[in-house]
């Protein structure tokens, strides 16, 4: 039984309790679509029934563990067999009153789309340097799993098309708390620049949500034959752009949350047909529940304890010729002089080891001094990206903090700091008053059990909470 601040079940308030009842309500009433049931019957050795049964169920809760953000609450729980940071939890506990949540000590994520950790397991050398784009990334689950599985000194950069779905993306990956990322939002057919750039691609593609079916009764109640025929000609398209990204030998990793042939292994099959790409195949123990299909591997809720997923990895053989680069610090960035950096030095752990710019709205940002030629090339390619970590704004020549550098690993241990209980950090996350006992004045990290939360400006017998609002918890 996990022992963080949060004990599963202990916060099941009113509105969560609502919800759950009604999930219940509307599994037992779900009408599976009879075009949807004709569809599966396609599926060699499925038990139709069983699956059935499997999707008027409840689904499994799992969460997996930020590996830079170490605790040991979850030691006890049941492990999801293909990710060693993914852990089952005994009920639904009510993650938003969580501190170590809002620390991103753990992202909570259905079990089945942590196995694309397995591509890069299988079949890329971890040690190595390697350059990652996700292409359809938010809110951030499975560029989390990226994240969690290259070396420091490589780059991730994640990427989602719809512009109200950036937030969610680029707060969980400032939880996370790592500086090798990039965030842009831009449709797959811009990225003609970066040809033959990736190591490793990955595509979690929109599709028409089968696997959900049992999590959110919407996806039921929406699908339809035509939105998979829409579904299948868009992912087509995506892996279209996609597939000329990846470096010669580097991967293609395709996954949905569906069932249906047409959005899963026709689509592989299409790319096959090119000629540019082999499949590389994974091997999974047989206890796992893992099916294997022409191209790929399927989850199934009644064979494994997740949601409906599929994923295909394929290796490029042919030559993908990488795009020119142009890596000239953009206009819009100032490089910081020796001088200009000197109010930010005390508050970065090893100063040496970033490059420091200056944005026009006089944003400070970081990005590791390794991976600039990285940086640069995406932002020279990419018009709406984000660009390193935000450290803050000197003002008087003193450094105001901001958020994002009291979640990273950048923080210097010499930055003063509060260590809260579990009310006044749920208050601090609230933004509401609570009493905080220091003599010290000016600017404190706000610990719970260790993990940074965020700033607080001590100023005598009162202090400034600065969570930005948007981080706020509400309602609770
Ligand atoms: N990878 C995410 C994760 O693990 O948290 C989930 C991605 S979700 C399955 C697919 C994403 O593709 C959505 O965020 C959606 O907005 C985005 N998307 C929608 N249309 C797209 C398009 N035409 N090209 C690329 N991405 C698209």
């Amino acid at each position: 039984m996990p022992h963080s601040g949060i004990m599963p079940g202990a916060f099941i308030f009113y509105p969560l309790t609502i919800c759950l009842v009604l999930q219940k309500f509307n599994q037992k009433n779900m009408e599976l679509p009879a075009d949807f049931l004709e569809m599966m019957k396609d599926h060699p050795g499925l038990d139709l029934n069983r699956f059935r049964e499997a999707l008027l169920g409840t689904a499994p809760v799992s969460i997996r563990l930020n590996p830079f953000k170490p605790i040991p609450d979850f030691d006890d729980c049941e492990s999801v067999p293909w990710h060693p940071l993914g852990k089952y939890l005994p009920e639904r506990p009510n993650f938003t009153l969580d501190p170590l949540f809002h620390a991103g000590t753990y992202y909570v994520q259905e079990a089945s789309s942590m196995a694309i950790c397995q591509a890069l397991f299988q079949h890329t050398d971890l040690s190595k340097k390697m350059t990652v784009l996700d292409l359809c990334a938010a809110p951030g689950g499975k560029s989390t799993v990226l994240l969690s599985a290259i070396s420091p000194d490589s780059f991730l950069l994640a990427n989602e098309v719809i512009k109200a779905r950036i937030p969610a993306l680029r707060q969980n990956l400032t939880k996370w708390g790592r500086t090798n990322f990039m965030v842009s939002q831009h449709d797959p057919a811009d990225f003609a620049g970066l040809k033959g750039t990736f190591d490793v691609v990955l595509v979690d593609a929109p599709c028409s949500g089968e696997g959900l079916f049992r999590k959110d009764p919407n996806a039921c109640r929406e699908w339809s034959l035509e939105q998979v025929g829409l579904c299948s000609a868009r992912q087509r398209r995506i892996l279209g752009e996609a597939q000329a990204l990846v470096k010669a030998g580097g991967l293609l990793i395709y996954s949905t949350c569906t069932y249906n042939k047409l959005e899963n292994d026709q689509q592989v099959e299409a790319l096959l047909e090119t000629g540019q790409f082999n499949v590389a195949p994974l091997t999974f123990p047989a206890e796992w529940g893992i099916a294997a299909t022409q191209y790929g591997y399927q989850f199934y809720p009644n064979r494994l304890r997740g949601e409906g997923f599929y994923m295909s990895v394929l290796k490029n053989n042919g030559e993908t010729a990488p795009a020119g680069t142009r890596q000239k610090v953009r206009k819009e960035f100032t490089r910081l002089s020796k001088k200009e950096l000197a109010p930010i030095e005390s508050w970065v752990a090893e100063p040496g080891q970033f490059a420091f710019f200056q944005k026009p709205n006089q944003e400070i940002v970081a990005i590791p001094k390794d991976l600039e030629e990285h940086f640069l090339l995406v932002a020279n390619n990419l018009s709406r990206r984000s660009f390193g970590l935000h450290i803050g704004q000197v003002k008087q020549h003193k450094l105001v903090p901001s958020h994002e550098l009291a979640l990273s690993h950048l923080t210097s241990n010499r930055i003063p700091a509060v260590e809260l209980d579990l009310e006044p950090a749920r208050d601090f996350l609230r933004k509401e008053p609570f009493a905080l006992d220091t003599p010290q004045k000016g600017w404190h990290l706000i610990r719970f059990r260790g993990h940074d939360l965020g700033w607080a400006k001590l100023l005598g017998n009162r202090f400034n909470n600065y969570l930005p609002t948007e981080w706020r918890i509400r309602n609770y």
